[in-house]
């Protein structure tokens, strides 16, 4: 298994009795994807040494200015934030999406589970890494924080994948078909969706 952490570290692990020279032909098969995600892993890192300048939400890209209180907030079209770096301020700019995104998810899930005569149950944002969204049997909603970098189209389009599984709980053909019926421009969601991911992976804004 070969992985990149977000420390800079080409890890391999290899099954028991492999010696290392078995994998070396697969290591240089894989040297420019290697490369590629290092490089990555080292500006995540060089960017999780400073401020950032500007954050993005729903779409946007929001200034951020000095909190001259030293309080974390969203006013005036832009984030304040105290002193510090990326790293140390993370948990306030996570704080901040779920404070902000929470209403906002709530509020569009309310609106679009209504045009689909359902109902949604509780929304809420989590500090998920991996997935968008998540849905409950109970129809309680799970956003990651990261989707709030996304622009209103692409958020809705989570959104609405989710309300989905409400009619069908699982990825199957029908359900494919409902969530296509329901999001035409699904495809450009996907791609904006991946762009997004791969851009908050070079701002060094990963929950963990
Ligand atoms: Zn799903």
């Amino acid at each position: 298994m070969l992985r990149v952490t977000p420390e800079a570290v080409v890890e391999v692990r290899l099954p028991l009795g492999l010696r290392e020279e078995a994998v070396r032909p697969a290591l240089e098969k894989h040297a420019p994807w290697i490369r590629q995600r290092l490089e990555a892993a080292e500006a995540g890192l060089a960017a999780r040494a400073a401020r950032p300048l500007s954050l993005p939400f729903l779409g946007r890209e929001v200034p951020v200015r000095p909190a001259l209180d030293g309080r974390a907030a969203h006013r005036d079209g832009a984030f304040f934030l105290p002193e510090g770096s990326l790293s140390e301020l993370l948990p306030a700019i996570l704080a901040l999406y779920k404070a902000e995104g929470e209403p906002y998810l709530r509020q569009r899930a309310a609106k679009l589970a209504a045009r689909f005569g359902t109902r949604a149950g509780r929304v809420r944002v989590t500090r998920a890494e991996g997935r968008w969204g998540s849905c409950s049997g109970k129809g309680d909603l799970c956003f990651s924080w990261r989707l709030l970098a996304a622009s209103p189209a692409a958020v809705d389009s989570v959104v609405i994948h989710e309300l989905t599984h409400l009619a069908h709980f699982d990825h199957s053909a029908a359900f494919r078909a409902l969530e296509r019926a329901r999001v035409p421009d699904l495809d450009a969601c996907r791609e904006e969706l991946r762009r997004v991911d791969e851009d908050l992976r070079a701002r060094g804004l990963r929950a963990r």
